[in-house]
């Protein structure tokens, strides 16, 4: 993808295929000409010295305008000519979404309209948008820098509430400013190295070594904490992980049901989702649940004695909430002892379900015992208090996601970090080995490639092609 040419470009912007209404957007410096080649304001003219841009104008697309021929025989009536009535919006640079001239048209969302007036755009002299093509000439333009156009990608799929909050507070800009901040200070690092390069002759040791330790651990450290928040990124983004554990037949499968049933109405409203991930996620007041392997669970309901306690403890690894369900007619404390180190884990939340209870005239006096964990009484066959695990698990996503104020969600910016971190490291370890100041800057240089390569300000095409390239067309 070439990001420096001047081509005007055209989409659909609105999902493919039939809806009320469709948006063909143009983008580029002769996308007023084209458009106006084929809209026919309804009344009074218009042409390019007229237009008032982000006003929407009311008209037609016609087959062909001013007697250019695009389509139609010369005897059509007018009408036949007409392809579509249209609302027609034109932008001017650099007060667009990409920075350049550009036309939006809002015509009825038959495919076969959107098709023509696609094709009669093209025929007119745009060329049809690459994915990703809009948001990329936005960053050409510097509108927003490469987190923010992520973002972007990240808003239109997120499916949550707090996926779409935290794709917001990344367009917003908190994560770049961080980056800046953090690549300023390097920069700096850099600078005081560097000066002492140029006097290496005199040999002066200026720059106080001891504050240089200091600025890398401080930048260690920075970096590292955002690093360890890609975690929390990735639930928030892809749904909090849960596993469901327990012997045979206490009623993991009958839980998973009860809990899936509630929610299904709310789920199955989100357009796309396939069945599968219907059944697999699940939506609490705005926060996403994914229960891990829960095809494993339903095929099976024997995940200790099938799996195999390895498959069990692989869950419990990858989970962020372990729901623990457990016969109350035959539960034996001891059999959680195997589970005694997650019970206490600070980054999983053990939630013991004591499942049956309606089989009980009352509780065993076992389960006084266990008074210090979090507990929670159910029969997942009436489906009662089932109401408990979602609070129990809704409280658990909002205290993830009040935790950190900046948070890493890509795996290019994870990976990114890591590169940086490593890099610094190597910096530090040559500094305490007395390597000489001149190869220390090769370390420092790539630590600054990198961290630039998370805003875009450092890049590649090959990455800008990687990231635009999953965008979908005309976004
Ligand atoms: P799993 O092997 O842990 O997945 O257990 P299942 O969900 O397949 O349930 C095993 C048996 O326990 C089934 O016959 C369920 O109907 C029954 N069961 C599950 N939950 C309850 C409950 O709350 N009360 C009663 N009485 N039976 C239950």
């Amino acid at each position: 993808m070439n990001l420096f040419n001047d081509d005007t470009i055209c989409a659909i912007s609105t999902a493919s295929g039939m809806g009320a209404i469709a948006v063909i957007r143009l983008s580029g410096n002769t996308s007023h000409q084209i458009a106006l080649r084929i809209f026919k304001r309804r009344g009074k003219s218009l042409d390019l010295q007229n237009i008032e841009p982000y006003r929407a104008y009311y008209g037609e697309i016609m087959y062909f305008v001013d007697g250019k021929e695009i389509i139609s025989n010369d005897t059509a009536s007018q009408n036949e000519n007409i392809l579509d009535d249209v609302l027609i919006t034109f932008f001017k640079s650099p007060h667009s979404y990409t920075g350049e001239d550009a036309v939006e048209i809002a015509c009825h969302g038959s495919i076969y309209i959107q098709q023509q007036v696609l094709t009669l755009l093209i025929r007119c002299g745009a060329r049809l948008a690459e994915p990703g093509e809009f948001t990329m000439r936005a960053f050409a333009h510097k509108k927003f820098d490469l987190i923010q156009a992520e973002a972007v990608a990240d808003l239109i799929a997120s499916r949550s509430r707090e996926a779409h909050d935290l794709a917001v507070s990344q367009m917003r800009g908190g994560f770049s400013n961080k980056i800046q901040e953090l690549r300023k200070q390097l920069i700096d690092f850099v600078a005081l190295i560097e000066l002492e390069l140029d006097f290496s002759e005199e040999d002066v040791e200026f720059a106080d070594r001891e504050k240089f330790y200091k600025l890398l651990k401080e930048l260690k450290e920075e970096i590292k904490t955002l690093i360890d928040t890609f975690n929390t990124g990735n639930v928030i983004k892809n749904g909090i992980p849960v596993a469901i554990i327990g012997k045979p037949n206490v009623g993991k499968s009958t839980l998973l049901n009860a809990l899936l049933n509630e929610e299904r109405a709310i789920v199955s409203d989100i357009p796309g989702t396939t069945r599968d991930s219907i059944e697999d996620t699940y939506v609490i007041k705005g926060h996403t649940f994914r229960f891990i392997d829960t095809a494993g669970l339903r095929g099976s309901s024997d995940i200790i004695e099938n799996l195999g306690i390895e498959r069990t403890y692989q869950k419990i690894k990858e989970a962020s909430v372990i729901l623990y369900v457990c016969d109350v007619t035959q539960f034996d404390i001891n059999e959680l002892d195997e589970f005694r180190d997650y019970i206490k884990s600070p980054d999983k939340h053990f939630i013991l379900i004591a499942n049956k209870v309606d089989m009980l005239e009352q509780l065993p006096s076992v389960f006084r015992d266990l008074s210090q964990l979090d507990t929670i009484y159910i029969s997942a066959k009436r489906k009662e208090n089932i109401h408990l695990i979602n609070n129990d698990l809704v409280e658990q996503a909002e205290k993830m996601h009040n935790e950190q104020a900046v948070i890493v969600c890509n795996i290019r910016h994870h990976q990114a970090l890591s590169n940086t971190y490593n890099d610094l490291e190597a910096v530090e370890k040559g500094m305490s080995e007395g390597i000489p100041t001149d190869l220390l800057t090769t370390d420092l240089r790539s630590a600054l490639f990198h961290l630039g390569s998370i805003t875009g300000e450092i890049t590649t095409e090959d990455v800008l092609g990687s990231i635009f390239g999953n965008f979908c067309i005309g976004k």
